[in-house]
């Protein structure tokens, strides 16, 4: 290849050259009172280092571990929600290797009995729906936290805080069916959607709660044999883990186009440089000597108890997606950003169930624009922004009667949620009325025209957005009261039909 068509081929995009195999590993923190095998707090995000510890998570000779019964169970919903094999029995492993963040020397966790396995989770991509087969989910304790610093006088250390050792943690990994960056970040997303709506975790990926690990690899399209994977590792966001797949996958593919290997390797994600850099290369794969845990008994699933845990599911957000679609006729984009956000699908959902008659669509445009837009404006500090779904239905009836404006109905959402006020109240004392009264309008139209000569001048050579100060100054003069559709129309009939202006 000489180098003028090489640089070509590097510049066309890697994934019209080869077909990217990727699998995700994603460890999650669950959500429990307790840790995976002691009865220490796992509420320590604020608490000083080592105040959360005890003979069984500092590891001490003779402490003995006792199975943490939620835990089990977030994993067995878990299992439930991605449509898993569920084993009747199961048991713990050794996992044994020399860390600092270690004490036992070992981890306990599943190996090849793992609390569910053979799952599949559907997800939206921008081009279409996607579906991931999920090898295995199980159960494990999380490790010590390293942090490494400066003593005063400045020499390197590193300390150990035990706060997070023993915590439950569930390792999720899918086949390798994913294809791009996109679907691995979708992937993700939905995972701790899933995860939230179960009640299984906060899956916080900004505080180490959901964290994503990708095995990346290139073969030519057509193919079966994998390439060699990289591992990619400290991708902290969902943005990240899209964008460091997608530089992953152009690395790999310079690499192959110059003749080049790709050597098995550990990369970390440098988010600021935006490429992925070495961390380790792996020579062979790691030998944990795995056995049976000897200090725990096997664990057994009673049908009556994974049936307990199927009956308390909640809708799945793939399933409330479907139903906003399906039943309430809901786009697939609104469907999406309700069910995304916990809050705002209750509110949808009270807002409905407050007046049967509201059309669904026009209180999901109520609830993703303008209550998602206030909570996002909302200083974090400030506490929740609380809407009263009566007096959000109110606000949607009167606006889908034609008795408040668009404009007003907003101004009075903003005073409901900074006060506390009853719509009714706030709409009366405001004296809002829409005017829908064409006579009436015309009269502010006239005066606003008269008034906007240079707008006019604007309109009439071809600046047709001009329409839009117009439009605002009617809605001015009229405290917002304007039925806006019948201005608009007023103002092109006046300016297309030329005469006065
Ligand atoms: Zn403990």
């Amino acid at each position: 290849m000489t180098a003028a068509s090489h640089v070509a081929a590097a510049a066309a995009p890697a994934l019209e050259r080869y077909e990217a195999v990727i699998g995700v590993e994603v460890h999650c923190q669950l959500r429990t009172a307790s840790k995976m095998f002691c009865s220490c707090s796992t509420d320590y995000d604020r608490a000083p280092p080592n105040t959360h510890t005890c003979p069984v998570c500092l590891g001490l000779p003779g402490a003995l571990p006792t199975i943490n019964r939620r835990a089990v169970e977030h994993v067995l919903a878990t299992g439930l929600a991605i449509d898993a094999s569920i084993p009747a029995a199961t048991r713990w492993d050794r996992k044994n290797y020399f860390y600092p963040d270690l004490p036992k020397g070992y981890q306990i966790s599943q190996y090849d009995l793992p609390l569910a396995s053979m799952g599949r989770l559907a997800f939206d991509t921008s081009d279409r729906p996607a579906s991931v087969r999920i090898t295995r989910a199980h159960l494990e304790e999380d490790t010590a936290k390293l942090i490494h610093g400066a003593d005063p006088a400045g020499r390197p250390i590193s300390l150990v805080d035990f706060n997070r050792s023993g915590t439950p943690l569930m390792e999720i990994v899918t086949e390798p069916d994913i294809r791009t960056g996109e679907q691995a970040r979708r992937y993700a997303e939905e995972l701790q959607l899933l995860l939230r709506a179960i009640g299984a975790s906060d899956a916080d990926m900004e505080r180490g709660q959901l964290r994503v690990e990708a095995n990346v690899s290139l073969r030519p399209p057509g193919t079966e044999a994998f390439g060699t994977r990289v591992e990619i590792k400290n991708m902290n966001s969902f943005r990240s883990v899209e964008r460091a797949i997608a530089s992953e996958i152009e690395r790999q593919a310079e690499l192959l186009d110059a003749g080049e290997k790709v050597v098995q390797e550990t990369r970390g994600w440098d988010e600021d440089r935006g490429t992925t850099y070495r961390m380790r290369v792996k020579e062979s794969s790691d030998d944990y000597r795995y056995f049976p845990e000897p200090d725990l008994p096997p664990l057994v699933v009673e049908p009556s108890w994974l049936e307990a845990i199927r009956a308390a599911l909640p809708e799945l957000p793939a399933a409330r997606r479907a139903r906003y679609r399906a039943a309430l006729g809901l786009s697939a984009y609104d469907a999406a950003v309700l069910v995304a956000d916990p809050d705002a699908s209750a509110l949808f959902e009270s807002v409905l169930g407050a007046d049967r008659e509201l059309e669904a669509k026009a209180v999901a445009t109520w609830v993703t624009g303008e209550y998602l837009g206030l909570r996002n404006r909302a200083a974090s500090d400030a506490g929740p922004v609380a809407v009263e779904p009566a007096d959000l239905a109110h606000l949607v009836r009167a606006v889908a009667r034609g008795s408040l404006s668009r404009a007003n109905a907003r101004e009075v959402l903003v005073l409901h949620v900074a006060t506390g006020e009853s719509a009714a109240a706030l709409i009366a004392a405001k004296g809002f009325r829409q005017i829908s009264d064409a006579d009436a309008l015309a009269a502010v139209v006239g005066e606003v025209l008269a008034a906007s000569p240079a707008a006019v001048a604007d309109y009439r050579a071809g600046k047709l957005q001009a329409v839009g100060f117009l439009v605002g100054q009617v809605m001015k003069a009229t405290r917002g009261q304007a039925n806006a559709a019948i201005v608009q129309a007023a103002i092109r009939a006046r300016l297309d039909g030329g005469g006065e202006g």
